[in-house]
């Protein structure tokens, strides 16, 4: 299937999703992640009207993002090593996996003076061990501490559902991130204005969007899976 015609079906999934919820299809972004394809299939993206990129892997990311830089605005959705932020800051726009406070304090440090980095705070909703996040107890505290970092901005909160055959499963754990979004949103910290949830990949972004998600990643069913 052509990027195009995968794009019209999930542009008409977002559209009767927010039917049911009573949203405004406006407010859903969609990040292509393009992890698992070439340049030429990004390009293809980009052709078909997608603007937001997401990658997981710095090398990767950064070859895309020179091949095409500025046709897209850029997510990094992976688990990101401080050590490696030096050389991926500049080309990404959004970081969907702050987790750490050690992982802010070297975001502030390489960000260009005066500028301030999109950050989602991921949280590990439902607990699993193998997926990183903090735990929801944890979100609170955490976004307190990252005031002192004044390059970073928390635009929202994200998590990564694992995957379910019946995704009514999920719905739970999509509701449980609104509900500490709106927690943090109602604070109306200047650092964390917390009006964004990046939850919902292929599987499960139908009802990641009727619990109100605004940017949905979505990989396989949109540019599809070549490696
Ligand atoms: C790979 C990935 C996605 C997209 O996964 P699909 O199931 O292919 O849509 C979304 N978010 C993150 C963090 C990913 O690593």
């Amino acid at each position: 299937m052509s990027v195009k015609q995968n794009f019209e079906h999930v542009q008409a999934s977002i559209q009767s999703a927010c039917k049911r919820s009573d949203r405004d299809p406006a407010r859903i972004h969609i990040v292509a992640v393009t992890k698992y394809v070439s340049v030429e299939r990004a390009q293809e993206a980009i052709n078909a009207g997608i603007v937001h990129l997401g990658e997981n892997r710095i090398e990767e990311g950064l070859d895309k993002w020179t091949a095409l830089g500025s046709q897209a605005t850029w997510h990094f959705i992976g688990n990101l090593q401080s050590k490696k932020v030096k050389k991926m800051i500049h080309a990404f726009e959004y970081i969907h996996s702050l987790d750490r406070l050690s992982l802010a304090k070297e975001i502030d440090k390489r960000v260009e003076e005066g500028e301030k980095k999109k950050c989602f705070v991921q949280v590990n909703v439902t607990g699993e061990e193998s997926k990183s996040g903090l735990h929801p107890d944890e979100v609170m505290g955490f976004i307190d501490d990252l005031k002192k970092y004044p390059s970073i901005e928390v635009v929202g909160l994200m998590t990564m559902a694992p995957f379910k055959e019946d995704k009514e499963t999920l719905r739970p754990a999509f509701k449980h991130l609104r509900q500490l979004k709106e927690r943090v949103e109602h604070l109306q910290l200047p650092h964390a204005p917390c009006h964004e949830l990046s939850m919902g990949m292929s599987n499960d972004y139908e009802v990641a969007i009727e619990e109100g998600a605004t940017f949905i990643r979505i990989g396989s069913s949109l540019v599809g899976k070549e490696k």
